[in-house]
């Protein structure tokens, strides 16, 4: 049992040096990078593909989707009009920066302005593992109900920005919009929060906004 502390620690080692190489990459290129996390189903690739559509002619986005198996969600990417590359996890639920750092090498780092990367859908481990990213995004939704911040505490606390998810289902389903917030606020008492829809569009112009704010300063400190 005494073994397996060193083991984690060489694996999360090992980690974090290739997420200080994707790190420097980006910064040499000006490129503003989000890492976004949730549990399956909490609609990121569907806000991807509301994202590129929003920020097209204003900002270029490469897109990294991550997941166990399939090329769906790239595809789904490409065809809102962003540069995207697939990483397949083969049995991995999360990504980890070395992948992450292969899918940098295939992706025009001088013609981008934001690179979105996709997590695989799991709300544990993806926390523990940095890609090298600028900012880390969690996106929860409605459905799963207003008890997130409770069970998945490491989550909510390294995170930027925090997207909620499918506000127009609030009306149909038991979610109380007051407790979920002050889980929030135990757990990260800053951290900005932005309930949206992808469906019906309402709150995206704040996420839009959001981001045209990391864009600018990454810009600037290039
Ligand atoms: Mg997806
Ligand atoms: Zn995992």
């Amino acid at each position: 049992m005494t073994r397996r502390v060193p083991v984690v620690e060489k694996i999360t080692k090992a980690n974090d040096r290739l997420a200080d190489a994707n790190r420097a990459l980006l910064a040499q290129h000006g490129l503003a990078s989000l890492n976004l996390m949730s549990s399956p189903g909490a609609g990121k690739t569907t806000l991807v593909e509301k994202t590129v559509a929003g920020l097209t002619g204003r900002y270029r986005l490469g897109v990294v989707e991550g997941d166990m198996v399939t090329s769906l969600d790239a595809d789904r990417a490409a065809a809102a009009g962003a540069v995207s590359v697939q990483i397949n996890t083969g049995g991995s639920c999360h990504l980890d920066a070395g992948m992450v750092g292969d899918a940098l090498a295939q992706l025009p780092l001088g013609e981008i302005d934001l690179l979105f990367v996709e997590n695989v859908g799991n709300l544990i481990c993806p926390a523990s593992f940095d890609l090298g990213t600028e900012a880390k995004v969690v996106m929860a939704s409605v459905p799963e109900g207003d008890d997130k911040p409770f069970k998945y505490p490491t989550m909510y606390r390294g995170v930027d920005v925090l997207l909620l998810n499918k506000v127009d289902l609030i009306p149909h389903v038991s979610f109380d919009l007051d407790r979920f917030r002050q889980g929030v606020e135990a757990l990260n008492e800053d951290l900005t929060v932005l309930p949206l829809s992808c469906q019906t569009g309402e709150g995206l112009e704040a996420w839009f906004d959001w981001i045209a704010g990391r864009i600018e300063r990454a810009r600037a400190a290039s």
